[in-house]
């Protein structure tokens, strides 16, 4: 028998509820339950694919090629478990479902409305899944009281009455401000969320209340009072210095507990989150440090580069260091200040981008990782400017570039046009839609014999998830490899490079996939252990 667990927002957006989310289906796993998460959004595009990561974050990219919230690559982390493109849908993607029915005549004459055309495709989409789990954990993205947000939850009320309320779960997140003025914890904001919510029909089961201090018995009793649950069930969340103390934290709070005598459920064994506690006394008793550069656009929000910070905070935890971020703005640096930018950095990174905005700077990076031997590592975006700049540095192209940033230079990267996946071939041109349309997903790459990749993976296949549009241009392999330049890992039938690197050089790594998103606390990725390794020797920490 599956049981649902819906999660909801309350008071203001960006309180964690996908750690909350993600936190519950750790400590139901730790349980003995097999669990599933998955990210229902009101907002009204298909998928995060085309919104700008300042306004909404990462996207991230599952397995089977859907580009998703960033939750999503929080619920991976968490679970230790593959999400797909069926844990992700949006309003744009129900609304979008129920016009085509409406098109093809499938609702026979009726006027097709919100209630119950949109409703019931929510709440299909809710049921239908062929995965074997004790527990779906549902996140309804949002915050109570969006327009936007109400045929969700209007569909997970009607949902749980149809599977009946000893199935189902209603845990809502709110804020507990702290006033420093009269040293007090204000409940009212969460009593006005969870009023907004009873106006839909859903009583709360949990309310887990973000809170910079524990919340006493007084305000508990005074939570549960108003908003009409057992005081037991009003849990404290505080803050915590690193998303990986939430699991341990709530469990101490009960929430697991709670979460289980809800359903009549016993434990089916003893819940060990050693793991857990292991990894976060490493994470704040590092032994040393390292500074890696960053070299980016959307500095300022961090949330843009959410799994690179992980997987960056992955290796170091394995190398017992603490990796300090320094996030530079690519449009900041040129060859005079390059000297000065990275003095004090132990190594350079520069992640996946769109776009031709702070290019010359992050050419202007990699120029100074490769002269002065400064390990660097490219991703994605920034294999394609590795690439360049050897071209133009070290091949004496001096106008090549990508078709993506100028159309009239060199285009030793150019425009994928085909491509072959598991289901046949791919192919795009200037004019193909934007949503949805890179090379995406999971795709394999065959690794050159003892090539630093291969030594780092120790496999000759590699499998990496992708996300990009643009590609090395065949027609230059050959002039790059001649100026030492090594293509050490390609497509299975050759045509798509996908790693570069540098023989001559302590650590010259460019990929063309993302392999941040494959990163988890309990299996760091190679590839991020090994940069990170790399700029520890640069460090002379090793
Ligand atoms: N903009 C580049 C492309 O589309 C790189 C994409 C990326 O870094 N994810 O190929």
């Amino acid at each position: 028998m599956k049981r649902y667990i819906f999660v909801t927002g309350g008071v203001l957006s960006s309180l964690g509820k996908g750690i909350a989310a993600a936190s519950l289906g750790v400590l139901l796993q730790a349980r003995g339950y097999k669990v599933r998460i998955r990210k229902l959004d009101p907002y009204l595009n298909c998928d995060p694919g085309t919104m700008s990561p300042y306004q909404h974050g990462e996207v991230f990219v599952t397995e089977d090629g859907a580009e998703t919230d960033l939750d999503l690559g929080h619920y991976e982390r968490f679970l230790h478990q593959n999400c797909s493109s069926f844990d992700t849908t949006t309003a744009g993607k129900i609304y979008s479902n129920v016009i085509d029915k409406e098109r093809k005549g499938d609702y026979l004459g009726a006027t097709v409305q919100v209630i119950p055309h949109i409703t019931d495709e929510i709440k299909e989409y809710i049921a239908n899944d062929d995965f074997d789990v004790d527990f779906m954990i549902c996140e309804i993205g949002g915050t109570i009281g969006d327009i936007e947000s109400l045929p969700f939850i209007e569909a997970i009320r009607q949902f749980a009455y149809a599977v009946g309320r000893e199935n189902t779960l209603f845990m809502h997140l709110t804020l507990l401000p702290y006033l420093t003025t009269s040293g007090e914890i204000k409940t009212k904001p969460t009593q006005h969320s969870v009023k907004e919510l009873l106006s839909h029909g859903i009583q709360p089961d949990i309310l887990l209340c973000r809170a910079s201090k524990l919340i006493t018995e007084d305000e508990r009793k005074k939570i549960s009072l108003f908003c009409n649950l057992p005081q037991k069930n009003v849990i404290s969340a505080i803050d915590v210095s690193s998303i990986y103390k939430v699991p341990s934290n709530l469990h101490e709070q009960g929430l697991d507990t709670v979460v289980c005598n809800h359903f009549n459920l016993k434990s089916k064994k003893n819940p060990d989150l050693t793991p857990w506690a292991s990894f976060t006394k490493k994470l704040t008793s590092p032994e040393g440090e390292v500074n890696i550069a960053i070299i980016g656009k959307y500095t300022s929000l961090q949330d843009a580069y959410k799994s690179l910070n992980e997987a960056l905070i992955h290796a170091g935890v394995t190398n017992n260091v603490r990796v300090n971020s320094r996030w530079i703005n690519s449009e900041e640096i040129t060859a005079a200040k390059a000297e000065s930018i990275f003095s004090n950095i132990d190594a350079i990174l520069v992640p996946g981008g769109f776009g031709s905005r702070g290019i010359d700077g992050k050419i202007e990076a990699v120029r100074y990782a490769r002269e002065r031997k400064i390990p660097y590592f490219g991703i994605c975006l920034g294999m394609q400017i590795g690439v360049i700049e050897y071209a133009r540095n070290k091949c004496g192209i001096s106008d090549a570039t990508s078709s993506e940033f100028n159309s009239n230079g060199i285009p030793v990267v150019g425009l994928m046009t085909e491509w072959h996946h598991a289901d046949g071939v791919e192919t795009r041109d200037t004019h193909s839609d934007l949503g949805g349309s890179m090379r995406l997903g999971s795709h394999e790459s065959v690794l050159k014999k003892d090539s630093k990749i291969h030594n780092i993976y120790k496999t000759m296949t590699i499998e990496e998830r992708h996300r990009h549009r643009y590609e090395v241009n065949l027609n230059y392999v050959k002039i790059l490899e001649d100026k030492g330049l090594m293509f050490s890992g390609f497509s299975p039938d050759g045509n798509l490079p996908e790693t570069v690197e540098i023989a001559d050089h302590p650590w010259f790594v460019g990929v063309q996939f993302h392999p941040e998103f494959k990163s988890r606390p309990f299996a760091p990725h190679p590839l991020f252990v090994s940069f990170i390794e790399a700029a520890m020797k640069q460090s002379r920490l090793v």
